[in-house]
């Protein structure tokens, strides 16, 4: 039988959300079951947000996250948070991925994640508004193995590993089963709230493997972009009129 894919999704209302959301939902249709898509929402579980989901067809969750936003920075984390803790709570055994709602992601990349056995990482295209070209973020392989990674980063400190949380997807059960996965650290796994920006993806995988001997290339060779990280601004968009438009671009 398939391994279940469980598509984690943070996201929050904004121009665009509704965009967004119909455009994810709309690849993840088509991606082979089982299939669950966790959708996590700042302190309530929006009307609109409830109502893109029922339309779907896609199994999903749709869960809420309490806890304050401390930090502009924290986009997200708590939510993946809940998510994991669901995840988690639930014994819920799959390949989790960290879907944003706003990356652009083929089909083929849902199909190659299934084959993941501990955690797999792949390369992810980057494309800013602000900058004209596209960059690399992910690993450098030589077959199933990652030997490498594009750093792009100009800070003096580095990460470990120079994914994006959109460029690798892992086992389930590496969360809970600690004896089979061996793994590094047990204490359990959580993405840290007070990470600095753009070393959430790195201090998390350091907890889930010890370095790029435990880590397999998606697919060997990682010769392909199967997913983009796309940088908009939804700030500033102008809505065409005689449609109302509260808190996402959706007709009412
Ligand atoms: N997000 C969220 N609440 C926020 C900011 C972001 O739920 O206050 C979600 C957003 O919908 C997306 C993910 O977190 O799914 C990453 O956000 P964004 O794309 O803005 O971050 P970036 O990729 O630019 O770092």
């Amino acid at each position: 039988s398939r391994k279940l894919l469980i598509v984690v999704t943070p996201t929050y209302n904004r121009a665009l959300q509704a965009y967004y959301l119909h455009r994810l939902s709309e690849v993840l249709k088509l991606v082979k079951s089982p299939l669950l898509w966790v959708v996590v929402e700042m302190n309530v579980a929006s009307a609109e947000t409830a109502d893109i989901l029922r339309k779907t067809g896609v199994m999903y969750r749709h869960l809420v996250c309490s806890k304050n936003m401390t930090d502009i920075k924290d986009r997200g984390v708590h939510q993946r948070n809940v998510a994991l803790e669901h995840i988690e709570h639930h014994r819920l055994n799959g390949i989790v991925y960290f879907a944003d709602d706003d990356n652009i992601y083929s089909l083929e990349l849902f199909e190659s994640i299934r084959s993941i056995n501990r955690f797999g990482t792949w390369p992810v295209a980057m494309l800013a508004q602000s900058k004209s070209k596209a960059i690399l973020e992910g690993p450098v392989c030589n077959g199933s193995q990652v030997i490498g990674w594009h750093t792009n980063e100009k800070s003096k400190q580095l990460r470990r590993f120079h994914v994006d949380m959109s460029g690798f997807a892992f086992n389930s059960t590496i969360l809970w089963d600690l004896k089979k996965w061996h793994r590094p650290t047990s204490d359990p796994i959580r993405q840290l709230d007070n990470v600095k920006e753009g070393f959430q993806e790195t201090t998390f995988i350091e907890q889930i493997v010890e370095d790029e001997s435990q880590m397999e290339a998606v697919p060997p060779g990682c010769s392909r972009v199967l997913n983009w990280h796309l940088h908009l601004e939804s700030r500033g968009v102008v809505y065409p009129g005689g449609w109302l438009l509260q808190k996402n671009l959706d007709a009412v």
